[in-house]
């Protein structure tokens, strides 16, 4: 049979089946990639009830008591604001002019007070409950009452005794208001805001004197107002 599948005879012996084997280059030896996890950041101790927790980024709960105090996470977000808008600082110079000419600090800087008016909300009104005899009576039908500072100011002064501005600084407490009012610290917005500001005042200040944008300076110096702001409300007795 197999005669006749391939061939019955052969007339020259040169026709016989040969398999040769050349070996090659070798592969080259290829490393594994690293991990693709995250690295954490760092841990949390919840003061609610001791446990230690990993987290990769913010966090607003502890995963056995729910959510974590307003203060500690307004804080955080303050920390982050200030990382984002150091960024700037620690670019190489030809990148950094790159990034800035495209706005890119800008953005950063107006949405480092942004995103912390939220937080801040949240802490004010936990604030607020913790001091108010019957603080779901007061603010009953007051939707984003504490968006609002003047509104704010009223509440905790009809209901908790507290004065804000004279708590924090009226200084401080009057550049909170603006700066978020504005969503963010351009000198423009402040300049509208507060026609009466001297050259002298803080807010007018909008030099470039260092590296950072003058819109970065800003919002830093927002960043500490709302800081002085969190830590001597949540002071209070
Ligand atoms: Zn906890």
């Amino acid at each position: 049979m197999m005669s006749r599948v391939f061939g019955g005879h052969r007339s020259n012996p040169s026709d016989a089946l040969r398999i040769e084997y050349l070996p090659g280059a070798r592969p080259p030896i290829r490393t594994l990639p690293g991990i693709g996890e995250e690295k954490v950041i760092r841990t949390i101790a919840c003061p609610g009830c001791d446990t230690h927790y990993a987290v990769y980024g913010a966090s607003a709960f502890c995963p056995v008591c729910g959510p974590r105090p307003a203060t500690d996470t307004v804080l955080e977000r303050i920390e982050a604001g200030r990382r984002a808008l150091a960024l700037e600082d620690h670019l190489p110079a030809d990148e950094r002019d790159a990034a800035r000419a495209a706005g890119v600090f800008d953005r950063f800087a107006a949405d480092t007070v942004k995103n912390i008016v939220g937080p801040f909300e949240v802490f004010v009104r936990q604030q607020f409950n913790r001091r108010a005899a019957n603080p779901a009576a007061a603010v009953k039908g007051k939707r984003g009452i504490f968006q609002r500072l003047d509104a704010t100011t009223q509440l905790f002064t009809d209901y908790c005794s507290i004065d804000p501005p004279a708590t924090v600084g009226p200084a401080v407490w009057q550049r909170l208001h603006e700066d978020f009012a504005a969503g963010t610290c351009s000198p423009t917005a402040t300049e509208s805001s507060t026609p009466s500001s001297s050259p002298s005042s803080p807010r007018a200040a909008c030099t470039k004197a260092s590296g950072s944008s003058s819109s970065g300076q800003d919002a830093d110096r927002g960043l500490d107002d709302v800081e002085t702001v969190v830590r001597k409300l949540a002071a209070l007795p």
